[in-house]
């Protein structure tokens, strides 16, 4: 499976991304099966995440990424880290993810501790879009189910709705059939978000963790971004590092990060009124990666 999907990746997206990214969807699928509360979007109910002094670097010889990380994610709704380039926030959801091991302090997802879950419960609970996501060769509805291979024709329309990509299955000449990627339509970095979105819903997390895309989108796909987050929120538990300032400005809470830890929590209006990095940031419009 691996191998041929190198070749496979859309043009612009980095090879290597794309690699990982399937390397982690197949040792999902090698894990054995065990019971897995299934809810999330759809059933399943929402977890929260703590973060409580957490202490973290990549290796002993390493600069210390989280210098005493503390922050609360309470279950359901929307919060957004942000914060500049090398702060720690994709290391958050590589901690989460359990890609590594924090040294000190304490994390939990769903009230547990995150060293608690068996890894394969803990995977299942978690959507994660990354930055950039890679869209595959192959049909559209094939770039969907590819980690759901078991949903329905009916949970598949419902994922494709909520991400408002019917306009574009319905401007592609054969829908969902029609091959996409680099040998077929080329999506644009906002329908390749979406359709990344809708992939890891079709798995109904219980926790959706979106490292959104820097690149620009145009005010329509500005705008559906924003309702697609909004809507996914009402129902399941949405972390996202926003990159954009239409996505913060909705949240219910933002963490900012700086300097392996956290230097302020509150809403976009609050953190406008008392954060200054915040305000610089804003002003920016947070497009630093
Ligand atoms: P952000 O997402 O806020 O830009 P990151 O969490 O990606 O920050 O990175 C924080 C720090 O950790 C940076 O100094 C980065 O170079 C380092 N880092 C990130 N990923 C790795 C990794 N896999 N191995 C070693 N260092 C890493
Ligand atoms: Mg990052």
């Amino acid at each position: 499976l691996v191998a041929p999907i190198g070749q496979l990746v859309q043009g612009g997206v980095q090879l290597q991304q794309g690699l990982a990214a399937m390397r982690r969807i197949k040792e999902i699928e090698d894990l054995p099966a065990e019971p897995v509360a299934v809810a999330g979007v759809g059933g399943a109910e929402p977890v929260g995440v703590t973060f409580e002094d957490v202490v973290f670097r990549y290796g002993e010889d390493r600069p210390v990424v989280h210098d005493g990380v503390s922050f609360e994610v309470p279950p359901g709704g929307l919060t957004a880290l942000v914060g500049p380039s090398g702060a720690g926030k994709s290391t958050v959801f590589a901690l989460l993810e359990r890609f590594y091991e924090h040294q000190a302090g304490l994390i939990t997802i769903g009230g547990r501790d995150i060293r608690d879950w068996p890894l394969g419960e803990l995977r299942a609970a978690l959507g994660y879009v990354e930055q950039d996501a890679p869209v595959l060769a192959g049909t559209l509805r094939e770039n969907l189910l590819f980690a759901a291979q078991n949903a329905t024709e009916e949970e598949l329309l419902r994922a494709v709705a909520r991400t408002r990509l019917d306009d574009l299955v319905a401007r592609l000449p054969e829908g969902l059939e029609t091959a996409v990627g680099h040998r077929g339509v080329l999506l644009s970095g906002g329908e390749r978000q979406r359709v990344a979105i809708a992939r890891a819903l079709l798995r109904k997390p219980r926790l959706l963790l979106l490292d959104e895309a820097t690149s620009q989108l145009d005010a329509v796909n500005e705008l559906r971004l924003r309702e697609v987050i909004a809507e996914v929120a009402a129902e399941t538990t949405v972390l996202v590092i926003a990159h954009r300032l239409s996505t913060v400005t909705n949240a219910d809470r933002i963490v900012v990060m700086e300097g392996g830890g956290v230097r302020a929590v509150g809403t976009h209006v609050s953190l406008v009124g008392e954060d200054e990095l915040y305000r610089e940031l804003a002003a920016t419009q947070f497009l630093v990666s």
